[in-house]
């Protein structure tokens, strides 16, 4: 059996993820946004939550975390560097460490930019990563503690895996960030095709995300930014966008 992942929408353009290992049983969800919907969509798929995985300390990545271990006793797993902001955290980690679900290992990688201590959770055999609020489709998060070059050091080091991985970002933004990107890179086919396939999805109501490495690399400005500098650059115009 593949590593199982459910994806469903949650608060106004949150997503919410649950990953499960069918042999041990053992269920994560990345992130909290709603702690009612995340138990729903797990007993709906006939999961038990046994793992929360957090990738940075927002509310919107947290906030169920009391609700969800109150309720089930659930192990709370999240970033060491924010562990003072993270809910009835239980385990520490952070680059170089590898957390299991199972028969299967998430690496896990230091990515500060939008929050000093965010980290992302790579399933690399499975080519599945978890980026949280760092990369997004067509677009990567706001520098609310972090630098250009945090970032941009976080661009690189995605850049970096197999084109083909899946990038699970925590939001469906995908067509604000489209309006931005086209200011960009107007003429980059890449990044039109990108869109007409995006807002075709949005039509229907299905998700952009997730999205792969390959994809990002050819159409998102910030992954293609080349620069810290040219990323900050970019990051200041899309802020007063
Ligand atoms: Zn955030
Ligand atoms: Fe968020």
């Amino acid at each position: 059996m593949p590593l199982l992942i459910k994806m469903f929408p949650c608060l106004s353009d949150n997503y919410g993820f649950l990953v499960h290992d069918s042999e041990s049983g053992q269920t994560a969800t990345i992130d909290t946004p709603d702690a009612g919907e995340i138990m729903r969509q797990a007993e709906r798929a006939g999961w038990t939550l046994t793992h929360i995985w957090n990738t940075h300390h927002h509310w919107d990545h947290t906030g169920g975390n009391a609700a969800i271990k109150d309720a089930l006793g659930v192990t709370i797993i999240g970033p060491k560097a924010e562990a003072e902001k993270i809910p009835g955290i239980d385990v520490t980690v952070g680059e170089g460490d590898a957390v299991r679900l199972g028969k299967y290992e998430a690496k896990v990688y230091d990515t500060p930019a939008h929050t000093l201590g965010h980290i992302a959770y790579h399933f690399a055999g499975e080519r599945v990563i978890f980026v949280g609020d760092t990369l997004f489709a067509l677009g990567c998060g706001r520098l609310f503690e972090g630098t250009p070059s945090q970032m941009w050091a976080a661009m690189q080091r995605f850049a970096a895996l197999p084109a083909d991985t899946k990038v699970y970002c925590a939001h469906e933004y995908t067509l604000s960030n489209a309006a931005f990107a086209v200011t960009v890179e107007p003429d980059n086919p890449d990044l039109l095709d990108y869109i007409k396939t995006a807002k075709a999805k949005r039509d229907k109501n299905e998700p952009t995300v997730p999205t792969t490495i390959g994809a990002e690399i050819a159409a998102n400005p910030f992954m293609r930014a080349g620069s810290a500098e040219r990323l900050g650059e970019i990051r200041a115009a899309k802020d007063a966008f």
